[in-house]
């Protein structure tokens, strides 16, 4: 399974809403804080996957 934010392939994936999350970047996600450069990019990538939900 491919992880949605970092694109590697890894066996540990947790499957939250439409996007698939390794460990390493949800590890990553709790402990971005937002004044971290990261925190928009996932804010970005969430707000596409948000998108594509309202669409169904
Ligand atoms: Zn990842």
């Amino acid at each position: 399974m491919f992880c949605t934010i970092c694109k590697q392939n890894s066996n540990k994936v947790v499957k939250f809403l439409e996007v698939y999350l390794c460990e390493k970047c949800l590890d990553n996600i709790t402990k971005t804080r937002v004044e971290d450069e990261e925190y928009e990019k996932y804010m970005d990538v969430f707000k596409d996957i948000f998108k594509e939900c309202q669409t169904y």
